[in-house]
């Protein structure tokens, strides 16, 4: 077995993938026909050509409209989890849903997340993969609307839903992580688990991941201006932060495309902790498995290397200790399995 393929089949957690953003664009174009919402095209191999982070919130705004009903989140839901476990031995996910970006079209917070649960429940059965999901907070709202949306989640209490995440933006959005403070401890005091977007777009900096930590959180998505504040680098690795970060996504939005020198290789050799994973992988391109083989190739990881990213991601889970517990034990004995059979000339 050679290294892309041992890559390609290490059994993987992914924290930071975007519901809305994992749609086919087969599926999208189907359910934009179903509601007659407009595309800018109804090719499969056009929809998701586009230049740039505007265009890409333009593309994701309109295919987020295209899914209306119950039976349609349950449909890209059960398809997100299957592409990932079908492409990239995906075992365990924590996946982004962001309920206000569909409240426009209709579509109430319970029609969005018991759809999604219905996937969820249905892709457990048939591919083994269990899949929590995350309430997001756009970003671009007021911080009173973003303690609205983590009222509405205790309200509605569903054993899936285990956590809040702020990540929508509109282009104009200047990053100010510290706005949610209110929504997110209201999350943490009633034991949700609480994750930000810092520190990625072009005009952030590493104060904002410092913002994020300052939130509490234990978990940033992205993060990469970090590595601009070594003091701060040193704060996470003492805290024990965990990274979700994505270089596929950084390549399409931001063309970051030398991974040898890429922050998020900076950011391993610091010692932080690092995960990999797509953020949109329709939209991106990409999928879990890519984002290790052609991510881990590209930034020059050894398998060691590339074993413990996969098993820091187990640890970087919300499971309770159990349930890590026993993930843990499944992916050491598959990369046991795979490390047998891996074959580097
Ligand atoms: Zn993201």
């Amino acid at each position: 077995m050679d290294y892309v393929e041992f890559l390609t089949r290490l059994p993987k957690v992914e924290l930071h993938s975007h519901l809305e953003g994992s749609v086919r664009a087969t599926t999208a174009i189907e359910l934009a026909q179903k509601h007659s919402v407009r595309l800018p095209s109804y090719h499969p191999a056009e929809l998701y050509q586009y230049e740039g982070i505007v265009e890409f919130l333009e593309r994701y705004v309109q295919v987020s409209h295209a899914i209306r009903d119950r039976e349609d989140f349950a449909r890209v839901t059960y398809e997100a989890i299957e592409d990932a476990a079908t492409k990239g031995n995906l075992r365990y996910s924590e996946m982004f849903l962001n309920p206000t970006n569909h409240y426009s079209d209709g579509v109430s917070y319970d029609t969005a997340i018991d759809g999604a649960i219905d996937g969820i429940r249905q892709a457990e059965q048939d591919y083994g993969v269990k899949c929590r999901l995350i309430v997001a907070i756009n970003r671009s709202e007021s911080p009173s609307e973003a303690v609205a949306l983590v009222q509405q989640v205790l309200d509605s209490p569903r054993a899936e839903v285990i956590g809040i995440g702020q990540d929508h933006l509109t282009p104009d959005y200047q990053e100010r992580p510290g706005d949610f403070a209110e929504a997110f401890a209201l999350a943490t005091a009633n034991g949700l688990g609480i994750t930000a977007h810092a520190g990625e777009i072009d005009t952030s900096t590493a104060a904002d991941v410092e913002a994020a930590l300052d939130l509490g959180c234990l978990r940033i998505d992205h993060g990469y201006k970090i590595i601009d504040d070594p003091s701060l680098v040193d704060r996470a690795r003492d805290a024990g932060v965990d990274f979700t970060c994505c270089l596929h996504s950084t390549e399409k939005l931001y063309g970051w495309s030398d991974f040898a020198n890429h922050r998020i290789r900076q950011m391993i050799d610091a010692g932080l902790n690092v995960t990999l994973n797509t953020d949109d992988p329709s939209m991106m391109n990409t999928n879990i498995g890519k984002e290790y083989s052609a991510g881990c190739v590209g930034m020059g990881l050894t398998p060691e290397q590339a074993k413990k990213i996969a098993l820091g991601g187990v640890e970087a889970t919300w499971l309770d200790d159990a349930a890590k517990h026993s993930l843990r034990r499944d992916f050491q004995e598959q990369i046991s399995a795979l490390e047998e059979q891996l074959n580097i000339p």
